[in-house]
């Protein structure tokens, strides 16, 4: 059991000593799934096969002094990127026959370092959802449980899989991808940590698209430390991906230790909207404290536009996400179902191959940008998601950082929110701001609930500064000292 309690950092240690080696961690990891994934459904696809061959390879690199510090971690790969030869399915029945012929950049970076691939994780359908309950391959359980209590828990969304697997220790680490929220929110929920990076830092090639002025990938695990480990293999320009930033890409290991002395840290008043959940709001007030006491000045300042994120931003996602969909017509790959002619067969295979939250989706994308609707909505939206980021860029004249809640609840339970999707939309309200300002923001656990779930609060710093991100939520996990387990196993 001790070997899985390891962090990415101590198992690195542990790997390049020569004390354990790739194999046997992976082989802890691949019974680990094999015990508990038919429970938590973590998993779509597991690879064990791959991830020993990936192992064995792993330590011959380690044996041969050409290891990095990611030579035989074991991962799980978000179903959302494609990896070459292995299916990729973005949880969407659309993709179910899909094995793509070519592999994501960030997939193709971590394996060059030598991490290895448990599977590919369970997600809400083409990304969109909060809790993993829209996947064709059915929801995700959360290894959490609320105190005396046995309901099933979400794990947030929607790299729910990726954050489950992480959480009940079936892996080291996991790549997400956020385009809302989707990294931070699912982190929070299992208490977890996880970054969505500024957008442009890692590239999207090869990412099954969902909405891509917002779509960023990101890293997924136990500390803060891990997160930056994995950040400085996945990041980096890519020349195919032409939103792909190319800024110089540092050590984010080398910030986390550099405190927050004298940092300014901002506490925006907007985000204590009315109605948030009395312990969300304690433990804010507790990490203002935290990061007080090491130093940093704290500052309240105003994004006044707050209030319209999840008005633009549910315009802005489903937009784009109606035309990247259109894609997939049953033509050159993934599910067709046959009709009498092509438009009848158009019609017949993406009916049948999209699950209802995508049709709503691609029906108010559709709308806001029909004839009559576009200046109305789409162009409206984009203008406000011009005066959110200007909100962001003013408030970093003043700080160095920001400090909110991940999210305005713990996890809920598997079926709760399901009646009304904008109640489930809401749950988006803390993290949709930074996705459309496309800054990096970062979420680490910090606390558990009376219910005891884990609680996070949200980190947000300037384009391309996640040092300081990594600074400010090395701070703070240190001062929350988060080392709860939930109860899976014995320890
Ligand atoms: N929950 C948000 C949505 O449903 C964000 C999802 C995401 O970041 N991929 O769109």
């Amino acid at each position: 059991m001790s070997l899985l309690n390891l962090t990415l950092a101590q198992a690195s240690k542990a790997l390049h000593a020569g004390e354990v080696s790739a194999t046997e961690l992976t082989t802890a990891y691949i019974k680990a799934v094999e015990e508990l994934n038919p429970r938590l459904n973590a998993f779509i696809t597991p690879t064990p096969e791959l991830a020993l061959a990936q192992a064995r390879d792993a330590d011959a690199r380690l044996k041969s002094g050409t290891a990095t510090p990611l030579t035989g971690i074991p991962i799980a790969m978000k179903d959302l990127f494609c990896t070459a030869g292995v299916r990729t399915t973005a949880a969407s029945k659309i993709l179910s026959p899909f094995v793509p012929p070519y592999e994501s950049t960030v997939s193709a970076k971590l394996k060059a370092a030598g991490a290895v691939t448990l599977g590919k994780a369970n997600l809400d359908e083409f990304a969109m959802g909060s809790s993993n309950i829209t996947s064709a391959y059915g929801p995700v359980e959360n290894p959490w449980k609320r105190t005396g209590s046995d309901a099933k828990l979400v794990p947030g969304g929607s790299s729910g899989g990726s954050a489950a697997a992480v959480a009940a220790r079936l892996a080291l680490a996991a790549t997400g991808t956020d385009t809302g929220g989707s990294i931070r929110q699912p982190a929070a929920f299992t208490g977890i940590a996880g970054i969505k990076p500024t957008y442009g830092r890692c590239s999207r090639y090869g990412i099954v698209a969902f909405a891509s002025s917002l779509d960023q990938a990101g890293p997924m695990a136990r500390t803060v430390e891990d997160n930056a480990m994995l950040l400085n293999v996945m990041a980096g320009f890519d020349e195919k991906d032409s939103t792909s930033a190319n800024v110089a890409v540092p050590d984010f290991t080398q910030a986390l230790t550099r405190g927050v002395a004298g940092k300014r840290i901002g506490i925006p008043r907007e985000y204590r909207l009315d109605g948030t959940n009395p312990e969300i709001l304690a433990l804010w007030d507790q990490g203002i404290a935290w990061l007080r006491e090491a130093g940093a000045e704290v500052i309240d300042i105003s994004l006044p536009h707050t209030k319209y994120g999840l008005a633009v931003y549910y315009i802005v996602a489903p937009a784009e996400a109606s035309s990247n969909l259109a894609r997939y017509d049953g033509v050159r790959f993934g599910a067709r179902v046959d009709g009498h002619d092509l438009i009848d067969m158009y019609e017949r295979t993406r009916a049948a191959g999209f699950g209802p939250e995508v049709k709503r989706r691609i029906m108010i994308g559709t709308y806001v940008l029909s004839h009559g609707y576009y200046d109305a909505y789409y162009l409206k939206a984009q203008k406000v998601r011009a005066l959110i980021l200007r909100d962001f860029q003013q408030a970093f004249t003043q700080v160095d950082a920001i400090l909110t809640p991940t999210a305005p609840s713990a996890a809920f339970g598997l079926g709760e929110k399901m009646d009304d999707p904008v109640t489930m939309y809401l749950n988006d309200v803390f993290t949709v701001p930074a996705s459309l300002a496309g800054v990096p923001a970062m979420s680490v656990p910090a606390g558990l609930s009376s219910e005891g779930l884990p609680l996070g609060l949200q980190i947000i710093g300037r384009h391309f500064d996640e040092e300081t991100v990594f600074a400010v939520s090395a701070a703070i996990e240190k001062a929350a000292g988060f080392n709860a387990l939930p109860e899976l196993r014995a320890k």
